[in-house]
């Protein structure tokens, strides 16, 4: 790389690490990179960013979240969900169906797909329901969805698992033709049912809250892999929680098998023990686990096991989650936290280097949902697309800054090192230094 004297317009990326690699700088013009190298440009002709030190990343992929509109509009919108996801580094977000009415039908992933369009901070990218309602029995409109403006890809009944394996092997054959994937949430009714909400183990047993044990979600994980050998079609593993679980993808994956899987920042970073204070806010499904989950987790994330990192960001209204415990809502907040935890959990203690965070937070699930113009190589002629972090930035986070409609926030007060700077989306700045669609970046 050479240096060029250039005279063009634009957004200029002074000294930035490509990857967390070596230095360059990098212009952006017309929504895409358009030069990687020393650039030298007289002043005015560019915005001219000093980025020296920072680190340039393809733009951050979330494989599962929850925008809660239609239906829920009290707890988060799709644009309140797409500003926290901007702050957080996210380009694109896959919004799970279990809104009101249900992600079935095309018309449904349409409107989702519409409202994305409409806040225009990340791609919004439905995800359809596998059954009618998600009641398990009868499949959605999958073809329907999949050839609608909304080019669905992946489905998923998340909050309910397709219990029936039957149903699942019909879902899974009914995709495979146009490269679809199932995101199961895996959990037996019969082992956890929906009352289930802590690790079943001794702390449940003490503090007399239903037990969810490990066993539940990997049986059903153990079926599908053989469902999607079976079949030959692409299975997606969500928010995997257990050791158990990471042994049967690790055997899943050496046959050759099309299974993926994901992990939440959350199940990387919290235990089992912060129930002990019965804060619902810590109430999370599949539940947080004890120290040897977490840490097979983290190993399996290093070595590829596990595919990506997902948020479940799962906004909810105060009256639906300060309740007692057993009777909270499931789920906590993510989208604007989710790197911070990553560096903090997996790249300070030397899990992943930055190029490892692109890979499980930008390539492997755009790749994952098929979504073309996501997670691509930082080179000329890419989408500008990307994240900018600051990997000495050290935050405390303040959950009133909140993009989010809600405020179960289980990272509040805590600091973490490692931070989203900014994000570009087809080369215009979403965020920049705690700001939406800045109008200056400097
Ligand atoms: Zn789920």
């Amino acid at each position: 790389m050479s240096a060029t004297e250039t005279r063009e317009t634009g957004a200029l990326l002074r000294g930035v690490r490509l990857l967390g690699a070596r230095g360059a700088d990098v212009l952006i013009r017309d929504g895409v990179i358009a030069r990687v190298g020393t650039i030298r440009t007289a002043p005015g002709q560019v915005q001219d960013i000093d980025a020296d030190g920072l680190v340039l990343l393809p733009g951050l992929v979330d494989l599962h979240a929850h925008l809660r509109e239609p239906g829920r509009e009290d707890a988060e919108t799709v644009a309140s969900g797409s500003a926290a996801a901007a702050m957080g580094g996210f380009t694109a977000v896959l919004a799970m169906a279990n809104t009101t009415p249900v992600t079935d039908t095309a018309e449904a992933a349409e409107h989702v797909l519409a409202l994305g369009q409409a806040a225009g901070l990340v791609d919004v990218q439905p995800v359809g329901a596998v059954t009618m309602g998600l009641a398990g029995e009868q499949l959605a409109e999958l073809g329907l969805m999949a050839r609608s403006r909304a080019q669905v890809r992946v489905f998923s009944d998340d909050g309910r698992c397709v219990g029936d394996a039957r149903v699942m092997r019909r879902a899974l054959e009914y995709v495979k033709p146009f490269d679809g994937v199932i995101s199961q949430h895996a959990q037996d009714p019969a082992l956890a049912d929906g009352r289930a909400c802590s690790h079943e183990g001794e702390l449940s047993g003490r503090l007399g809250l239903p037990g969810w044990p490990g066993i539940a979600e990997e049986v059903v994980v153990v079926r599908d892999v053989m469902l999607a050998r079976h079949t030959g079609s692409r299975v997606h593993v969500a928010h995997v929680s257990t050791a158990g679980t990471v042994e049967v993808l690790r055997w899943a994956k050496a046959q050759g098998i099309a299974v993926t899987a994901e992990v939440t920042p959350h199940h990387l970073a919290l235990g089992t023990d912060l129930l002990a204070g019965y804060d619902p806010v810590f109430k999370v499904n599949p539940p947080l686990r004890p120290d040897a989950d977490r840490q097979a987790l983290r190993d399996a994330l290093a070595d590829g096991t596990i595919d990506a990192v997902a948020t479940d960001h799962a906004p909810h209204a105060r009256h639906d989650k300060e309740h007692a415990f057993v009777d909270a809502a499931f789920g906590m907040l993510g989208l604007e936290t989710a790197l911070s935890v990553v560096a903090e959990v997996m790249v300070r203690p030397g899990l992943l280097d930055w190029a490892g965070v692109a890979r499980v937070m930008s390539q492997a699930p755009a790749r994952i949902a098929r979504l073309a113009g996501h997670g691509h190589d930082l080179e000329v002629g890419s989408p500008a697309t990307l994240t900018l972090v600051d990997p000495d930035a050290v935050v405390t986070v303040d959950a009133a800054l909140s993009q989010s409609r809600s405020r179960n926030n289980p990272w509040h007060g805590g600091t973490y090192h490692g931070a989203v700077v900014g994000t570009f989306l087809r080369g215009t700045c979403t965020s920049y230094r705690g700001q939406l669609r800045p109008k200056e970046i400097s």
